[in-house]
Parts: C-alpha cells; structure tokens; sequence
C-alpha cells in the first residue's frame, strides 16, 4: 500500500489550542491514520501557544505580504504531529483567544486571519513548497473551508489536489461583507451562487461547500439532519443538493489519553474488571462541588460549552426533578453568562445537590468522568459529541438528546434494549424538558438495580470508541479521492 499525503487545516489543534471538539479531531486523527499508510500534515495558525511549544522549526516559505503583513511558514513538529505552522504575527500573535479576544469579541480581521489560513493551504496543496506536494487537502470548518476556493480562482491551472471540508459545527459560517471580495484576494466571477456569494456576503463555509470534491460531517445522522431546515442553518438546500458527495464519519477519542485505567488526573485508576476505584473518584469529585456524600440518586455531570446549542436551559429547568430524584449534579462549564449565572444561583439554592465550576479545566473534567455516574449531554443539535464518548470509556454512562452524533453513539435502555443485553445509556426526544425530565426518571429507577447498573457500565466500557473504525474510513474515502483525480 503506498503512502498518500494528506495536508489536514484547522484552527485549533490538541494539546496546542483548543475550544471544542475539532481540536480533539485534528489533533488524533493523524495519528491513528499514520498505521494506514496515510502521512497527515497538519497546518494552523502560529497563535503564541502554538509557537511557544514548537520543535525542529524550518523556515519553508515566505510571503511578503499575507492579507497586510509579511507570513512565513514553518516546518515543525509538536506533540508528536508533524505541522506546517503559519507564523503570521499580524494576524496570529495576539493574546486572547484562537477567534475571540479577551472580552469575548470576535476579532475584527477573523476574514483575514482565516482567509490567510486557507490561502496558505491551497498554496500549499497546489505545490509551492516543491517536493512531495499532498494528494489531499482537509480542510475542517469555515476556518479552513476557502482552501477549495483559492485553489479554484487563485491557483487556476496549477496543479490541483483532492479536497474534502469536515462540517464539525454548521452553527459556525464565518460570513463577512462583500466589500471585502479584493482584500481576501478573491476574484469578482468568486462572488456567485455557485462560489462564495451567500445571501449578499462572503461564506467561507459556503464557498467551501460549494467547490469541494467531497464534503464529511462528523456523524451519519448529522449528515442527515443538516440537510433539513430546521438543522441546515441556511446551508440545507447547497447540502442536499450535493448529498451524493456528502457523508458522516464518527468522531473517536484518544485512547491512550482516555484511559481510566492510566488517567493521572484521577484519585484512583479503574478498568472494566474494577470498578472500585470510581468510588474514591466520586468522593473526590463531591468534595471539589462541595456537595453531600448521602445523596439516594446518581451524581450527573455536565462537561460542556454554557450555550443553546447544549440545552443548558432545558437542565435548568428540569433540575427540580433531578433533586427530587435523589440525584446530585456537578457542572463544569464556560460561555453564556446568563446560563452561569443561573447554574450559579441554582448551587446556592441546593449546595448539597448542585455544584458548578465556571472556567476550563481538563484535568477535572477527566475526574468528572470518572467519578460520576452519568454524564448528561442535553443538546439541541450535536454534529458528533465527545463527552458522551469519554462518558462510555469511562463508565459513566451518559443520558444524552437523539441527535446528531449522540443519537449514533448511545444505545439507549429502553425494554427491548436491555432485554438484548445491548443498551449503554439513556436517550431522550425530542429535545424538550418533559422527555428530559422522564429519561432523568427512568436512569434513577435503573440506578437503584445495581446489576443492570453495572451492566450498562460494563458494556459501555467495552464499546470501542477508538480511532481504529473512523480513521479506517477516512483513509478509504482519502484513497478513493485521490484515485480519481
Ligand atoms: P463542542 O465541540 O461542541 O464544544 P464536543 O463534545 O464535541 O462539543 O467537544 C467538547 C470538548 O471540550 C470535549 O473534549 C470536552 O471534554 C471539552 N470541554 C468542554 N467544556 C469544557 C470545560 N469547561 N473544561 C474542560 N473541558 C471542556
């Protein structure tokens, strides 16, 4: 099997920088395809995190003026990825974070420091750097999703290599004025229904959707959903008409640093034969949220972006019935103020049931999973969801929302489900208080059966959320791309 070369753009890259699930994704993805006989390079922006913790850097190109300001970009390896980093300080070296500045603005010049990325890959994928040009170019969300149109207007004619975009979130579009078309180096004849013209402005995602060859999301039901009016967000029409070209692809989670069985941010390491070692992590994990130690019902925790898309407000709204359960939550969140005020007030109100941690911590957020009993993901819309998936991994056995990803992850445990001997955790729909306030309900009747309890625990931790399956599968889709170029 010969070696194929994939040029993978993002944003945001774990452990480098991180905000959401995409990080997880390009950060893994690479190397569980490397065993497949596919070499990932991965390209993103020089933010100072990321120049900070570089290794082996060598200059490999440089462009005099990159979107107001000189670029270069770096040969480098971090964390184990090989990485072209883009070093541009007028648009990266800034403190705050990868989209949003310390007060949580978008930054101002977001099309220019996006437009940048994706015009460094489509440079890249048509060839400027010489030797070994990729076969592919994967661009993940909008952040990277122009690198399809540079390589159609700006490298016309060039070579030109398969390209796939990965939807991982379509609330996220990246829309910017139209007067900005010369700025980001794009061609009038770029600005039609067919390119980059959306509703009058520039869609980085939509241009990308546009002329790529191949478009993934990161779950088969998502893939479904956003073609849908009610989950398109705009896009629905451009997604159904290209669906012959559209697919999902599960999202998995890295093994090795999820893994209760070596997890250093826990009290006390577990596996599937042991499962003791969970109860020094709970009586930890009550401490940190200062919550009772004689709670009757299952400790829930929420690990999640504070936002609508996660149905925050639903939780809220259904905690009376959680507490009168017996149940205990702790959440760990950051975003919406409103919501943290709210979450903030509901642990006043019941210290020994409800804690909040507002802030990211990763290091707690793997205690959360180990420690809890269920993980609670009440999402709206959820492209794939990961921390259901650390939830399986780690025994803590989720009640999510049925969609998107959560719904293709998650057997819930209806009658039919447990009599088989199949069911991992419990779903609910539609997305609503009442259907979450039943499968809250029904988790704490089957908490008190501790072998069905148990049972849940064992299969979940023995589903295989690897990267084993979805990488095999992008690297089928990678071949089958770049065969037919
Ligand atoms: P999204 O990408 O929409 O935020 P995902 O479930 O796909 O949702 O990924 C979220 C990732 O971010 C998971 O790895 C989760 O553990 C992590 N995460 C979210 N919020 C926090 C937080 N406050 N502290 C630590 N980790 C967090």
């Amino acid at each position: 099997m010969s070696n194929l070369r994939v040029l993978s753009v993002a944003s945001e890259v774990f452990p480098l920088i991180k905000t959401g699930g995409l990080a997880d994704v390009a950060g893994a993805l690479p190397g569980a395809l490397a065993p497949l006989g596919i070499a990932v390079t991965t390209l993103l922006p020089g933010y100072p995190q990321v120049m900070d913790r570089l290794s082996g850097t060598q200059v490999v190109h440089r462009w005099p003026d990159l979107f107001g300001g000189p670029a270069t970009l770096v040969s480098a390896e971090a964390a184990g990825l090989a990485l072209l980093v883009l070093d541009a300080p007028h648009l990266y070296r800034r403190s705050g974070g990868p989209y949003q500045d310390a007060h949580g603005a978008d930054w101002s010049d977001n099309a220019q420091r996006f437009a940048a990325l994706a015009f460094a890959a489509a440079e890249v994928g048509a060839g400027v750097l010489g030797s070994d040009p990729p076969d592919v170019v994967h661009a993940h969300d909008w952040q990277a999703a122009l690198a399809p149109v540079y390589l159609r207007f700006a490298r016309a004619g060039r070579r030109r290599p398969a390209t796939i975009v990965t939807i991982h979130n379509i609330a996220f579009q990246g829309q910017f004025p139209a007067g900005l078309l010369g700025t980001l180096r794009l061609p009038p004849e770029a600005f039609t229904i067919d390119a980059v013209e959306y509703y009058g402005q520039i869609g980085f995602l939509k241009g990308g959707l546009a002329l790529v060859d191949q478009i993934t999301t990161v779950s088969p039901t998502y893939a479904i959903e956003i073609q849908s009016s009610e989950m398109g967000m705009g896009l629905e029409g451009l997604l159904h008409h290209r669906s012959q070209v559209l697919s999902g692809i599960l999202n998995g989670v890295d093994t090795e640093i999820w893994n209760p069985a070596t997890d250093r941010h826990l009290v006390a390491q577990y596996d599937a034969q042991r499962l003791d070692g969970r109860q020094r992590n709970k009586a930890a994990l009550r401490q940190r949220f200062s919550l009772s130690d004689d709670a009757p019902g299952p400790l829930l925790a929420v690990v999640s972006r504070l936002s609508w898309q996660k149905g925050m407000d639903l939780l809220l709204t259904a905690l009376p019935r959680l507490i009168a359960d017996g149940g205990q939550l702790a959440l760990l969140g950051a975003g919406d103020a409103a919501l943290q005020a709210e979450f903030a007030a509901a642990a006043t109100r019941h210290p020994d049931r409800v804690g909040a941690v507002f802030g990211y911590d990763e290091g707690l957020s793997h205690l959360m999973q180990g420690g809890a009993d269920m993980i609670l993901v009440p999402s709206r819309f959820e492209p794939c969801g990961l921390t259901q998936l650390y939830g399986l991994r780690y025994g803590a056995v989720p009640l999510v929302a049925r969609v998107g990803g959560l719904a293709d992850t998650i057997i819930d445990a209806n009658d039919a489900a447990l009599a088989a001997g199949v069911a991992t955790g419990f779903q609910f729909a539609p997305v609503a208080v009442h259907a979450l306030e039943a499968a809250l309900a029904r988790a704490a009747r089957i908490y008190r059966d501790k072998p069905t309890w148990r049972a849940l625990q064992e299969r979940g931790m023995a589903t295989d959320v690897s990267w084993r399956r979805p990488a095999a599968q992008y690297a089928e889709l990678y071949r089958s791309l770049a065969e037919r170029r």
